[in-house]
């Protein structure tokens, strides 16, 4: 829908003069009916006779860990944040920019409440001042039902006036990196910070920051609904609690699938309708392009937070993307290499450069595998974040699994 053929500056330029672009927005559940079927009681409970410590507890006993990636406690950071002493902030990561994850978007265009009342929740336990929601701009429709929602909010009288600021961000992978993301929300150049201090400490405006992902703010709410058996109760080969996939490549219907944690790559391309016509599955990435990519014989792997580390990767926000006998390895590796180069904010030498030299190595018709696994060291050794620090991941994985390719 936001579509004009062979695009062209002038012509984007005059389809907005005529108003040929319009953002469809989906069917979503807005306030009223949120409310209707007991949105917001949960707050306002809290809010009236709440303990900030037994919803921690509560998260805490689900086993919510942060669904942007990095998988840290939820509830720990609550009492992080808190330890340092106020005005503090609340700041959700909803730069959504791995390629392959959609999730986010799939939870605000249908359900945006449940996000909403999980971010308020948050700013209650933790007091925070302002909540700053850092969107992607890519996603108009989000951007769309988030305004007229959080008006609906203020109308309602269930937020002061300007407690939430909705920000746009502006297609910098980089600003989904959380100290970025808090540069550019100060209106910099997102570039990350070096920690210490931690933004729990030291974030917005030097203030404390409680950072969190829409989809975990998403679980928050359904927590404190439906209690923390809502996540615990799942078990699968001996994980707990229950993952979104996005699920994208050669399945035979790409989506978001909601499954036990503990699913293997082989549950989550039956979820995803099995492969394609005509293709049969070869490898998978299994967590954006950081985590690079794994064999089909590895299909017996939990795909969960801790459980990837010993193959060299990492689920990251579950974004699976499946390739089949059509794809090669190497070619894949080498566009998230690509990505990586467009994406390094320039920062620092080892990624800035180490990701350009990559790229020209990997170009090659035979891979220079000692002097990659070189730069791989110093890349992965001494680059500032986690852009850097993984973007070897896919460069050795390819060279251990997919050895007959370069
Ligand atoms: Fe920037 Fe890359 Fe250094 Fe991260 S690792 S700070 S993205 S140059």
């Amino acid at each position: 829908h936001n579509h004009i053929d062979h695009a062209t500056p002038e012509k984007v330029k005059a389809a907005i003069a005529e108003d040929h672009i319009h953002t469809v927005i989906p069917r979503y559940e807005n306030l009223e009916e949120y409310k209707k079927s007991g949105g917001y009681s949960a707050l306002l409970n809290l809010r009236m006779n709440g303990d900030w410590e037994a919803v921690q507890q509560q998260v805490l006993d689900s086993g919510l860990r942060g669904l942007g990636g990095a998988g840290f406690p939820s509830g720990k950071k609550w009492g992080f944040v808190r330890d340092n002493a106020g005005p503090r902030y609340l700041a959700v990561n909803g730069d959504e920019g791995e390629p392959g994850t959609f999730k986010d978007r799939y939870y605000l265009e249908r359900t945006p409440h449940l996000f909403l009342e999980g971010m308020l929740i948050a700013a209650w336990a933790v007091e925070a001042q302002t909540c700053f929601i850092y969107m992607r701009d890519e996603y108009p429709a989000v951007i769309e039902i988030l305004r007229r929602e959080i008006k609906a909010l203020e109308d309602a009288g269930l937020v002061g006036e300007g407690f939430i600021d909705l920000r746009r961000g502006a297609g910098a992978y980089i600003c989904g990196e959380e100290s970025a993301m808090i540069e550019s929300i100060e209106g910099k150049r997102g570039i990350p910070r070096h920690r210490p201090p931690f933004v729990a400490q030291v974030g917005i405006f030097d203030r404390p920051t409680l950072v969190h992902n829409v989809e975990t703010l998403y679980w928050v709410a359904r927590i404190c609904r439906e209690g923390p058996q809502v996540l615990s109760a799942t078990q699968k080969n001996d994980r707990t609690g229950l993952r979104s996939y996005s699920v994208s490549g050669r399945v035979a219907q790409p989506g978001v699938y909601l499954l036990p944690a503990g699913s293997t790559i082989t549950d989550v391309i039956a979820a995803a309708g099995g492969m394609a016509e005509g293709h049969s599955f070869k490898a998978y990435q299994p967590g954006g392009p950081s985590s690079g990519l794994l064999p089909a014989s590895m299909n017996d792997i939990p795909l969960d937070f801790d459980t990837l580390q010993p193959y060299g990767t990492f689920i990251g926000s579950a974004a699976v993307v499946v390739l089949s006998d059509h794809d090669k390895a190497r070619d894949a590796a080498l566009n998230m290499l690509r990505f990586f180069e467009d994406e390094s904010c320039g920062q620092c030498t080892p990624c800035r450069v180490g990701c350009e030299k990559a790229v020209k190595l990997m170009q090659a018709d035979q891979w220079d595998q000692p002097l990659l696994e070189d730069l791989c060291t110093a890349m992965a050794d001494a680059s500032i974040c986690g852009l850097g620090q993984a973007a070897p991941n896919p460069i050795r994985l390819t060279m251990k699994h997919f050895a007959d390719e370069i």
